[in-house]
């Protein structure tokens, strides 16, 4: 029923598109064209997905494309700066054979299929369009290049810019190799928050909450497979992370709330959305501190290796396809996540603990294309010791079309339930991230809703943790908004009566009544709303959004000791070599807690820095 109504939706998108090309293109008879040109000179344009909706808006004349605009809310950091440059270069060339920007390919395939689709709606014929997608722009491979540092360091995502800052901050030159065109990784793609207790705080009291409680969950809540001393470093400085940025200058909102697999109100709240705060931050510091230099579009290959089994540098593939050697005086840190978007890989792991129905193509993934595990390769090329690799978390909140989280509704636990087709709930929605998507996997289409009222959205133009109205989200057909429960559940093609009575019961949890000194059924204990009142879904309009599994974290990964060393197969520190972030294994056990990624790459990757910076060959 739902499928049928999404096809009847995209039929009607694609006749207004069709319209609305119309509309606005000056274009005269397509007979007079033909003879002159391969196009109809005129204004068309075309609605795509990218990490959000964009408009990509072309002109040509007969034989050219003479403007592209592109309306869009990328990513800062991320998408932005391709929906700015990737233009000009389509101008430039006259061709659309560009190859994708790795770490924003949603953006970059969007904008090509965009001015694609303008091309057909401009009458370009296929072998038009094959023609302008053969060209590409030649790439004139530039000479080998060969650079020496004090440190290096491997991914400019959370860890590795948090490393790199910091053996700054202890007075080391740093060059950062990056594979894709800007920092960020997939930390720039989080909704950003971060866990991180003020113990003995007035917002620590309030929420009952303190760092050894942070340290249970955490350890518990990855069924105790985690290393509990790294557990108790991360919790433990965790908020002296939170300082640290800022002193750099980041701002919080002072919000502490309940991140989906959170299980606890601790997640503390960038100013800005998505993970572009913390980029924004480090960008900052770069703009404002010498000795850090970053090589973007330097793809890390090989870790090299002295005669005593030291790591001293990398080699790398430059923009160009040329060779780029780095090496450093000090130590070389490995930040370069995890290995969520190398299908064969992450289907091997789970060979090993079977914790997923499948980890196939079929399952998307939030991740940036990049993250494919380099890293943990070229470590275990020089012996490290891999551990926990089959530990992989998905997520319950998948965009259906992309597996990204952009579009994703919910603003904390409290505020929400899932859904499924029937309109019942099946799961605790308070509870673990693996409980959650272990029990999507058993629904019908293994598809859900996330279904809140207008608490969180009093007027529909406030901002979800992706920078993303709900309003836009509704007109772009990525959500679903109604006055009653009776017309959402039409919407989202659910049983009206079914939800209905779901959202009653679920509410009468929330405000204790007939049921009062229970759990819910499936044991959720995190009602309040996000004004603190109880009084569960009642005040419409109620929103509703569709979410799938997607696989988001690696668990597993380089083993590392209380110092980042990275440790080798029989339980020895490799020299000179230091890894942080998501390209390490062996923190988060079995099941990460919602908002711990983002405090493992400040805690860790500050570690990585200072151990970097303080050894020497
Ligand atoms: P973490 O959360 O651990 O910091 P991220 O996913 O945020 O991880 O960042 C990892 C970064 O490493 C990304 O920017 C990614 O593009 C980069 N990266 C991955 N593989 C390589 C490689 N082979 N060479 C250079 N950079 C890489």
């Amino acid at each position: 029923m739902k499928k049928t109504m999404r096809r009847l939706l995209c039929l009607v998108l694609c006749a207004a598109m069709a319209l609305s090309a119309v509309a606005c293109g000056s274009a005269p008879s397509s007979s007079a064209s033909s003879a002159a040109g391969v196009f109809t000179p005129g204004t068309y344009s075309s609605t795509q997905t990218g990490m959000h909706e964009l408009t990509v808006t072309v002109t040509v004349d007969a034989n050219a494309i003479t403007d592209i605009q592109v309306e869009h809310q990328e990513t800062e950091g991320v998408g932005a700066p391709i929906a700015e440059s990737l233009p000009a270069q389509i101008m430039e060339l006259q061709g659309l054979g560009i190859d994708a920007v790795a770490g924003a390919t949603l953006t970059s395939n969007a904008i090509l299929e965009g001015v694609t689709d303008c091309l057909k709606q401009a009458g370009a014929s296929d072998e038009t369009i094959a023609a302008w997608q053969a060209k590409s722009p030649e790439v004139v491979k530039e000479e080998d290049a060969e650079y020496t540092t004090d440190v290096l360091v491997i991914g400019a995502g959370g860890a590795g810019m948090a490393a790199a800052v910091t053996a700054n901050q202890a007075g080391k030159n740093v060059i950062v190799v990056e594979k894709t065109g800007a920092m960020g990784g997939n930390t720039i793609l989080s909704g950003g928050a971060m866990n991180a207790v003020d113990d003995g705080s007035e917002v620590a009291a309030e929420h009952e909450d303190s760092v050894a409680l942070h340290i249970q969950q955490t350890y518990e809540g990855g069924d105790e497979q985690g290393d509990l001393e790294l557990v108790t470093i991360l919790c433990e400085q965790a908020w002296d992370g939170v300082e640290w940025l800022k002193d750099l200058g980041m701002e919080f909102t002072g919000v502490v709330f309940t991140v989906t697999g959170g299980l606890w109100p601790r997640a503390q709240q960038p100013a800005d959305p998505e993970g572009t705060g913390f980029f924004k931050t480090y960008q900052n510091y770069l703009d404002n501190n010498e000795g850090i230099t970053m090589l973007y579009n330097t793809t890390a290959n090989e870790l090299l290796v002295d005669e005593n089994g030291a790591v001293t540098g990398v080699k790398c593939t430059g923009a160009t396809g040329n060779t780029v050697t780095v090496t450093a005086t000090n130590g070389v840190v490995l930040a370069t996540g995890g290995f969520a978007r190398n299908v064969e890989m992450r289907v091997a792991a789970n060979e090993e603990t079977k914790l997923w129905p499948t980890l196939d193509e079929s399952i998307p993934s939030t991740n940036a294309s990049g993250i494919t595990g380099d890293g943990i390769v070229m470590a275990e090329a020089v012996g490290a010791n891999l551990i926990q690799m089959g530990n992989i978390q998905l997520l319950p909140l998948g965009d259906p079309e992309t597996g990204s989280l952009s579009g994703n509704i919910e603003h904390s636990v409290e505020s929400r339930i899932f859904v499924n087709e029937q309109g019942e709930r099946f799961v605790n929605e308070g509870g673990r991230r693996d409980e959650m998507t272990l029990a999507l996997f058993e629904q019908t289409n293994t598809t859900m809703f996330i279904i809140m009222d207008s608490d969180t959205y009093p007027t529909g133009d406030e901002l979800n943790n992706f920078g993303e109205t709900i309003n836009d989200l509704v007109a772009a057909g990525r959500a679903y908004k109604a006055d009653t429960l009776e017309e959402l559940a039409e919407q989202i093609g659910v049983p009206a009566d079914a939800l209905v009575a779901t959202v009653e019961e679920y509410n009468r949890y929330c405000k204790g009544g007939d049921l009062e000194g229970q759990t819910d059924s499936f044991g959720r204990t995190l009602f309040s709303d996000v004004e603190g009142v109880n009084d569960g879904i009642n005040d419409g309009p109620f929103y509703a959004a569709e979410r799938v599994p997607t696989v988001h974290h690696t668990m597993g990964g380089v083993q590392i000791d209380a110092e980042c060393h990275v440790i080798n197969t029989d339980g020895e520190i490799i020299p000179g070599l230091f890894a942080a972030g998501e390209v390490t294994g062996g923190i988060h056990g079995t099941n990460r807690l919602g908002g711990n990624a983002l405090t493992d790459t400040v805690v860790f990757g500050r570690i990585a820095g200072t151990s970097a910076s303080e050894y020497t060959r």
